[in-house]
C-alpha cells in the first residue's frame, strides 16, 4: 500500500508540469474559443460585441483572483468614440446572382447606408483618374450620383486602394461598385464620407464579364459614442509594489460586417488577449518583486482609441512603468517574433535576444525601429519603456473573416510566454 502510494505521488509529481502545461494549453484554447465565438459578434459595435468580452475578461481575471486595478471592483475604465457600424444584414446581386460579403465583398467602413431595388449600373472607366493622379472625380464624370456606377479599371492600376488619389469625402451619394485583385482587408472608422457615398470593393474574379443589374441593401448606423472600456488587473508586487510591469493586448475586432458576417479576429487580437490572461494566470502564482499590470484595451481597430485615452486616464502611474509589453498577433510564432521599438530600447532588447539565443525558446527574433502600429505606441510617446511583440508565421489571415480560431496554430507561443516571463523576471 505504502510502495503503491510513493509510487502514485513519485508518478504524480513527474507529471505535474506535464499536467500543468496541458492545463494552460486548455485554458488558452478555451479563452480564444469564447472571445471568437459567435456570441462576441467579433468583438466590435454589432450587439455589444466589445462589452460583452470586456465583461468575459473582468471573470476570467476574477477567477484567476487577480485584483481589479481600478480604485473600484470593476476592473473596468470606461468611455467612448464614435463608430460606423454595420449591424444590419447586407444583400448585393450582381446580374441576379447574390455574392457573399466579406468573401466576395466588403463595404469600405466610411460607407453611408445605401438601398436600391434592381438598377441599372452606370459602366465609368475609373483607369485615367489613377492615371494622372488627379484628385477630382465629379469632374471626370465618375460620379455616382444617387444611383449605382461600376469604377471599372480601378483595380487594374490601383490594386484595391483607389480612394488613395481620391478625397472619399469629395464623393456623392450613390454606390460605387470597385473591383479589386487578391486578398480584402477590412478596418474599422469613425467617421462617414461626407459627401454621402457607399463604396464596396469586390473581387474582380467573381464579377461577370458585363456588370448591368445591381441591387443592394447596405444599411449602416454611425454611433456617435459607442460605450467602450479598458480592463486592468494587477498582482501586487512583494517588493517595490508601487513599479509595474505592464502587459498589453487590444481584445477588440472588427466586429460585423452586416448582421451573421463575422470577423473573429482569432490572431487579431484573441491570441495576444488569452496570452495576457495567462501571463497574469501565472503571475498570480508567482508574483515578482515589482507590480504587474495587465491591461486589455479596446478601440485598437478604430484607431488605438482605448490605449489612447488610457494614456491621458492611467490608473497608475505612467512613470512607474518599468517596462511594457503589448503583444497584438501572437498565435503565430513559427518563424519568431519581431520587437517594435527594439532600436530604441538596445539594452532591453540585447537582454531579451540573449535570454532567447539561451534557451531557443523562438527560432528567431526580429528587431524593428518605432512604429505608431498597435497600443504599445502612446505610451511610448509619453516616455514609457515598451515593446510590441508581434509573431512571425501562419497563413496570414487579417482583418478578414478567415482569422478563426480553428485557423490558429498557436505555434511556439508557449514559449514566447516564457521568454517573456524570464525578461519581466529580469527587472
Ligand atoms: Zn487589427
Amino acid at each position: 500500500m505504502k510502495t503503491l502510494l510513493s509510487l502514485f505521488s513519485a508518478l504524480f509529481f513527474t507529471l505535474l508540469p506535464q499536467l500543468l502545461y496541458g492545463q494552460n494549453a486548455k485554458a488558452m484554447r478555451y479563452d480564444i474559443r469564447m472571445l471568437t465565438g459567435a456570441s462576441m459578434s467579433g468583438r466590435g459595435y454589432v450587439d455589444k460585441g466589445a462589452e460583452k468580452a470586456a465583461r468575459f475578461l473582468v471573470r476570467r481575471l476574477r477567477e484567476a483572483g487577480i485584483a481589479p486595478a481600478t480604485t473600484d471592483s470593476s476592473y473596468l475604465q470606461e468611455y467612448n468614440f464614435p463608430v460606423n457600424a454595420f449591424p444590419m444584414p447586407f444583400l448585393l446581386s450582381v446580374n441576379g446572382k447574390e455574392l457573399r460579403p466579406g468573401i466576395d465583398y466588403l463595404v469600405d467602413s466610411r460607407s453611408n447606408p445605401f438601398e436600391t431595388e434592381a438598377v441599372k449600373a452606370a459602366r465609368l472607366d475609373a483607369g485615367h483618374v489613377f492615371v494622372r493622379n488627379a484628385p477630382g472625380v465629379r469632374e471626370k464624370g465618375l460620379s455616382a450620383n444617387g444611383g449605382v456606377v461600376f469604377w471599372q479599371n480601378a483595380d487594374t492600376l490601383t490594386k484595391g486602394t483607389f480612394l488613395r488619389n481620391i478625397d472619399p469625402d469629395q464623393l456623392s451619394a450613390g454606390l460605387y461598385l470597385v473591383p479589386v485583385k487578391g486578398k480584402m482587408t477590412w478596418t474599422a472608422r469613425t467617421s462617414r464620407m461626407a459627401g454621402g457615398a457607399t463604396v464596396v470593393y469586390v473581387q474582380d474574379s467573381i464579377l461577370p464579364r458585363k456588370v448591368r443589374k445591381v441591387e443592394a441593401r447596405l444599411p449602416s448606423k454611425f454611433l456617435p459614442a459607442s460605450r467602450q472600456y479598458n480592463v486592468g488587473g494587477l498582482v501586487r508586487g512583494t517588493a517595490v509594489p508601487d513599479s509595474f510591469i505592464v502587459f498589453t493586448a487590444h481584445y477588440d475586432h472588427l466586429g460585423e460586417m452586416g448582421k451573421g458576417t463575422v470577423f473573429p479576429g482569432a490572431n487579431d487580437n484573441a491570441s495576444g488577449t488569452a496570452t495576457v490572461l495567462e501571463l497574469a494566470r501565472y503571475f498570480a502564482q508567482k508574483p515578482l518583486r515589482y507590480s504587474v499590470l495587465f491591461l486589455f484595451f479596446s478601440g485598437e481597430e478604430a484607431g488605438l482609441l482605448g490605449s489612447k485615452f488610457y494614456t491621458e486616464n492611467p490608473l497608475k502611474p505612467l512613470a512607474n512603468i518599468r517596462f511594457l509589453l503589448n503583444l497584438d498577433m501572437v498565435g503565430e510564432c513559427a518563424d519568431g517574433a519581431t520587437a517594435v521599438n527594439a532600436t530604441l530600447h538596445p539594452e532591453a532588447f540585447a537582454r531579451l535576444e540573449k535570454l532567447n539565443n539561451e534557451a531557443r525558446f523562438l527560432p528567431k527574433l526580429n528587431r524593428r525601429g518605432e512604429a505608431a502600429n498597435s497600443d504599445h505606441y502612446y505610451f511610448s510617446e509619453a516616455g514609457v519603456p515598451a515593446f510590441f511583440i508581434y509573431g512571425n508565421g501562419g497563413k496570414g489571415h487579417y482583418h478578414d473573416v478567415f482569422d478563426t480560431a480553428e485557423e490558429l496554430s498557436l505555434t511556439n507561443n508557449q514559449d514566447l510566454q516564457t521568454l517573456l516571463i524570464r525578461f519581466a523576471e529580469g527587472f
